[in-house]
């Protein structure tokens, strides 16, 4: 699946402008600055690819790329964007709703967390919408090159607490350092074996 090419395809903003279901997808989420967009650059090996949706007034978007011919990965911003107006907002969790619930070629959310920073609030937020929209989501911690191995098992620890409370939650976290390349073959692979 990951052999091919990678292109960012298009900025979803209505359910209408979703591309046609004719492919598997796997979908990310995460809190801004958490590592989405070198994630997905470092999985696709394209360097420059997810800054797409990082740029203003694509982070209300739904950011489809191609990667090969048979699977999409899709960014999805705007959580834990505190200045956009409230009803910015609500059209945002609309569509996000109506996405997550509505789309049958979604296999898998990951829901990107901070080595760092483990749980927070808004990613809670995320893991209860997931679990309602019956989207069965795997944790992927980033950047896990800032924390030193022996300071991982207190946050990890943190992290299956968390999930614990989520029917959706898949148990299998994976550490991740889009710096570094740990953990990027083992998520392809995951990828690749969903279907
Ligand atoms: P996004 O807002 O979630 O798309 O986050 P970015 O991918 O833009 O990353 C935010 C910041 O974290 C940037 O300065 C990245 O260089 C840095 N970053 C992302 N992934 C890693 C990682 O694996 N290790 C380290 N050390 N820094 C990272």
């Amino acid at each position: 699946l990951f052999a091919g090419q990678s292109e960012f395809l298009k900025g979803v903003v209505a359910m209408s402008g979703l591309p046609p279901a004719d492919r598997i997808e796997v979908c990310f989420a995460g809190r801004s600055n958490v590592g989405k967009s070198s994630l997905i650059n470092a999985l696709t090996g394209t360097k420059g690819l997810a800054r797409a949706s990082n740029t203003p007034g694509r982070t209300q978007e739904i950011n489809f790329f191609t990667q090969g011919p048979e699977l999409y990965l899709v960014d999805l911003p705007g959580y834990g964007y505190a200045n956009a107006p409230l009803a910015v907002v609500e059209k945002w969790q609309r569509l996000l709703k109506q996405y997550l619930s509505g789309r049958q070629t979604l296999r898998r959310a990951f829901v990107l967390i901070d080595t760092r920073h483990g749980v927070k609030k808004v990613d809670e937020e995320i893991m209860k919408l997931l679990d309602t929209s019956a989207v069965t989501f795997q944790v992927v911690m980033t950047k896990a090159d800032k924390v030193k191995e022996k300071d991982r098992a207190k946050i990890l620890d943190q992290v299956r607490d968390a999930l614990s409370k989520h029917p959706a939650a898949y148990p299998e976290i994976v550490l991740t350092s889009s710096e570094k390349g740990d953990g990027i073959a083992t998520l392809r692979s995951i990828i690749a074996h969903l279907d």
